[in-house]
């Protein structure tokens, strides 16, 4: 059996699987990784801009960043092949849970309904003051005269996603804990598997006996615990296995 059709196999003979996403599965909708084939090639920094003491320090960083780079590109961004094959699935009642350690929004604006955001959500901004929630297009609006942008309140404003140096929500994680292990079958799809808790995730689902599946275009450190690996672009391995079939 070559590595696509038993990935069809533990797709099709499972009936709680969880997909472990990141951001090479939104790479194809034109949402540049933070590594592996087609990272990041803006002259911001993650380092800089997703970092909570310098965001607290130099919010206007961040904002420059979202005005040039993350406005543009989040609010053109369309879900893929990827994202398709997985609301299918979960259509089919294959999949349960989607976990993402993206922050685009996607895999809901393809339909899927069951999604947990381990790193939040990039769409929705918040005051740090009095919490309302602003989208991003009212943010963009506000920054065309006001930078840092702020609040009616005039708080802070900050994206509602977890900078480095801040903790997971910690209801997110207990779900995508929860859901790992319960699930029959781990399907790692678009992620570099560094960036941790986040990746103990897949480990805890192969512990707890699921099937381990990794779809990624470079390799991982995980790839000796997964059944199958296969090194191509998630579109086209999902799209293939979940709506196609390859004979
Ligand atoms: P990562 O950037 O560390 O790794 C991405 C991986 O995707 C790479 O190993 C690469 O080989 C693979 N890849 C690239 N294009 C692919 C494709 N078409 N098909 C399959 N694989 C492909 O991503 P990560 O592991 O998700 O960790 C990065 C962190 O950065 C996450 O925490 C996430 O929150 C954040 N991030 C999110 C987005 C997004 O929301 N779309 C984008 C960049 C970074």
């Amino acid at each position: 059996m070559d590595s696509m059709e038993r990935l069809r196999e533990i797709v099709e003979t499972s009936d709680r699987i969880v997909a472990f996403t990141g951001a090479g599965l939104s790479a194809e909708s034109g949402i540049p990784t933070y590594r592996g084939a087609g990272g990041l090639w803006t002259k911001y920094d993650p380092n800089i801009y997703a970092n909570i003491d310098h965001f607290l320090r130099d919010p206007t960083y961040y904002w420059n960043f979202f005005q040039e780079v993350r406005y543009p590109i989040i609010s053109q961004a369309q879900p893929n092949p990827a994202h398709d094959a997985l609301v299918e699935l979960e259509r089919r009642k294959l999949l349960k849970t989607v976990i993402t350690q993206n922050i685009d929004g996607l895999h809901q604006m393809a339909g899927s309904q069951n999604v947990i955001e381990l790193h939040g959500n990039t769409r929705r901004i918040g005051c740090m003051e009095c919490g309302k929630e602003y989208s991003m297009d009212e943010v963009y609006g506000k920054l065309q005269d006001q930078l840092p942008p702020r609040c009616d309140c005039s708080g802070g404003l900050k994206p509602r996603v977890v900078f480095f140096g801040e903790s997971l929500p910690f209801e997110a994680l207990e779900g995508a804990n929860d859901a790992v292990k319960d699930c029959d079958a781990c399907l790692v799809v678009g992620s570099s598997l560094v960036v941790y808790p986040a990746a103990m995730l897949p480990v805890l689902a192969s512990e707890k006996g699921a099937r381990l599946a990794i779809i990624n275009i470079d390799p991982t450190p995980l790839d000796h615990m997964a059944e199958v690996v296969i090194n191509d672009s998630a579109g086209d391995v999902l799209h293939t296995v979940v709506k196609g079939g390859f004979e």
